[in-house]
């Protein structure tokens, strides 16, 4: 069976935790987690960033870091994973979800202005499969609004919009290094914070609530208890494996969107022939991120997932709109969210991870191909 999805091993990893162990420090905020941030701030010009112990943990992060308060509303894409809204409902916010544009599953910017009232706080978007949302619109509105804005970047890493790291453009970013994402430790994520006035209390936040991260720096003589906080940062043990993942990025990135490459080109004649819509992106380019095809409905998706499993090829769906969940369906407010339904009900992700070999990606196309006869 080809799997949907497999963590890898490509250099240092092993050696790194190895080394973290010998140093004497396994717990936070040491050698390896600071490298991790380092890399990102250089790379990608990021002002500050933080390492969590998962995307979740930096959205949620960002929502203390807003003083979200019960009734301040938040708008959000409703084509999302979970943590992008519990981390505000945790926070007591009302979530009011917005449908997904006709060309890709990103949040239909058009449809922002029109649901922002006196309560607004901020609005996150998500750059779906590593499409860039439109920023300069969303930005916009967002200034003349006087909101927040938080990129969900989970899906992200190494995409570019202007010219400018994705994650890197709102008040607010957060990436993951969960194991199905393009760089992974397990279970791990960042924050990134781009406005300078969130700088030190985000710190403070992730120190538990202590301001042990200046003592640390031998900026005050002694630590303690000055805001609200948790355990937000990962161990060394993550931050190691993560940071030998990084000395990599170049290398991962580039096979995976090689393999991205392989399926647009080998699947194109099923784009030609309207069997599918694939990724609306300018001069086809992505970050390698995922490979998703969206069928005419949800019974050629069944049919499609159902053979790529009897050719042993493990593809996947997702998400269940949120405002129809059964956590939430009574919260929305019944606006019909028609492009969020269909991407929930038609869209299929293939596989895509670091070992999968060309000719394993050549089989698979073949499979997809001989279910539409073409
Ligand atoms: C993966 C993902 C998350 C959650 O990341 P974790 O690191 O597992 O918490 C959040 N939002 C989006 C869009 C994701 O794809």
């Amino acid at each position: 069976m080809i799997p949907f999805n497999k963590p890898y091993i490509i250099g240092n990893e092993l050696s790194y935790i190895t080394d973290a162990v010998q140093c004497g420090k396994i717990s936070g905020n040491g050698k390896y987690t600071k490298l991790c941030q380092e890399f990102f701030e250089n790379a990608y010009g990021f002002k500050k960033c933080l390492l969590t112990t998962s995307c979740t943990d930096a959205l949620e992060m960002a929502a203390i870091l807003l003083n979200i308060v019960p009734g301040d509303e938040i708008i959000m894409p409703a084509f999302t994973f979970v943590s992008t809204a519990n981390a505000f409902i945790l926070r007591g916010a009302k979530i009011v979800f917005v449908d997904s544009k006709d060309s890709n599953p990103n949040i239909d910017e058009t449809k922002i202005e029109a649901l922002i009232t006196e309560k607004t706080k901020a609005i996150v978007v998500v750059h779906y499969a590593g499409i860039p949302c439109n920023m300069d619109y969303i930005m916009n509105i967002a200034n003349t609004n006087n909101l927040y804005v938080i990129e969900d970047a989970a899906q992200a890493i190494d995409s570019f919009y202007n010219g400018k790291a994705l994650g890197g453009i709102g008040h607010m970013g957060t990436y993951s290094f969960h194991e199905t994402k393009n760089i992974q430790c397990g279970e791990g994520g960042m924050l990134m914070i781009n406005d300078e006035k969130f700088k030190e209390r985000a710190e403070i936040i992730w120190e538990k609530g202590t301001n042990r991260a200046a003592f640390f720096r031998g900026e005050i003589d002694k630590y303690g208890w000055v805001d609200i906080g948790s355990s937000f940062l990962p161990s060394e043990l993550n931050a190691a494996f993560l940071f030998a993942q990084l000395e990599n990025l170049e290398k991962i990135q580039s096979k995976r969107k090689q393999i991205w490459n392989a399926y647009y080109v080998g699947l194109q004649l099923l784009e030609e022939n309207g069997h599918l819509q694939f990724f609306n992106l300018e001069e086809h380019v992505s970050n390698g991120h995922m490979f998703y095809m969206v069928c005419k409905n949800l019974e050629e998706r069944k049919q499609l997932i159902q053979h790529l499993k009897q050719h042993n090829v493990h593809a996947v769906f997702h998400y269940q709109s949120l405002h129809l969940s059964n956590y939430f369906a009574d919260e929305h407010d019944g606006r019909t969210l028609g492009n969020v339904e269909k991407y929930s009900n038609q869209l299929v992700r293939l596989p895509l991870y670091y070992d999968l070999t060309i000719e394993e990606v050549e089989k698979i196309i073949k499979d997809i191909n001989a279910f539409y006869e073409v």
